[in-house]
């Protein structure tokens, strides 16, 4: 099984990630925790992107897709990803469904967790003290959400097309999120 999963910046896609990946064993691609890697191991990478993340545009398509591409045709890996934070506009669409061909796989859930604005500068604020990210500056968390809703429109239509879309409220507490979580994901499996 393979889940994409996808929401604004603070609603709660690495946690409920987190628990996903126990719970079904799968492997967990953060496409924002790997470029965050880059940053923090200096790589030639990292330099080049620094400022980009720091200011809460979106890196290039073809950088998180080769990214992407290095999980994707892992073997070890094979129908047991979850796609966290990716993709995140149309073009990344495209690029991971010619990946998906390309390695013999496929997508058979979209979660997308809905949170207010409201709610995402509470958390983010919250989550700027517990882990000190450079890019949940309020200003720049809002640039983020606004990149994330200027973008996601035609995921959405996309994924809703494809009948694999499930809508789950990110603003109740996080363990009634987990069983509806896991209540769609035992549906899948019948
Ligand atoms: P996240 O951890 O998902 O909030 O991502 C943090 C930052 O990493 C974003 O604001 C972007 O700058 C960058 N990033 C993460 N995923 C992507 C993606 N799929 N496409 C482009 N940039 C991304």
């Amino acid at each position: 099984m393979n889940i994409v999963i996808f929401g604004p910046p603070g609603a709660g896609k690495g946690t409920q990630s987190n628990y996903i990946v126990e719970k079904y064993k799968l492997h967990q691609l953060s496409t924002g925790e790997l470029l965050r890697k880059e940053i923090k191991n200096k790589t030639e990478l990292g330099q080049q992107i620094v400022s980009i993340i720091n200011s809460g545009n979106l890196v290039s398509d073809k950088v998180v897709s080769d990214l992407i591409e290095k999980h994707i045709s892992d073997k070890n890996y094979k129908n047991r990803l979850i796609f966290d934070g990716y993709p995140r506009n149309l073009i990344q669409v495209k690029n991971l469904e010619t990946l998906l061909i390309k390695y013999d796989q496929k997508i058979d859930f979209v979660l997308k967790l809905s949170v207010s604005l409201e709610t995402i500068k509470k958390r983010i604020s919250e989550r700027k003290t517990l882990e000190n990210r450079a890019d949940d500056k309020e200003n720049v968390a809002i640039k983020r959400y606004e990149m994330y809703e200027k973008n996601i429109k035609p995921v959405i239509e996309f994924y809703k097309q494809s009948n694999l879309l499930k809508v789950v409220n990110g603003e109740k507490p996080i363990s009634e999120i987990n069983d509806e979580i896991s209540g769609l994901i035992e549906g899948l499996k019948g």
